[in-house]
């Protein structure tokens, strides 16, 4: 798993390139990770559990740092995954250079940018892109 150090430099590296403001926070209250808003604050935090087994630590610090922009969907269903999301993720895959994992477990993300679908139980969304982004993990798969 990842360091700690390395998700320092891989979170600033990123949110730099982006100009994005979320800053970093290790909690392993998250299974996997979160983008967090504090908004007493008017401040948000990208949450990584340290002690979450994840190969490629862009993959999650792209992911939560797509929340960063939230759309009406948030507000509608308090769902985070919609079609807008998939497609600031998209764009930021782009800005960044960074490949695209092999598949995904979110449904618009993989439709926006044309890679695997892999069906997994909604409630274990983040924890399944974990194991979408360690194909290693997922008896079987070579998507
Ligand atoms: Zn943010
Ligand atoms: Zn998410
Ligand atoms: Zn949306």
């Amino acid at each position: 798993m990842p360091t700690t150090e390395e998700w320092a430099r891989v979170h600033a590296d990123l949110t730099r390139g982006l100009r994005l403001p979320c800053k970093l926070r290790f909690s392993s209250l998250w299974k996997v990770g979160a983008h967090d808003w504090n908004c007493n604050l008017g401040k948000c935090d990208i949450v990584v559990n340290p002690f979450a087994d994840f190969r490629v630590p862009a993959h999650l610090i792209l992911h939560e740092g797509a929340h960063h922009y939230s759309c009406p969907c948030l507000f509608l269903y308090g769902k985070g995954h919609c079609r807008h999301w998939a497609r600031v993720l998209c764009d930021m895959y782009k800005e960044t250079g960074i490949a695209l994992p092999h598949a995904t477990g979110f449904k618009e993300f993989a439709r926006a940018a044309g890679i695997v679908h892999k069906i997994f139980d909604p409630s274990e969304a983040l924890q399944m892109q974990a194991i979408a982004d360690n194909p290693q993990l997922v008896e079987g798969a070579d998507a």
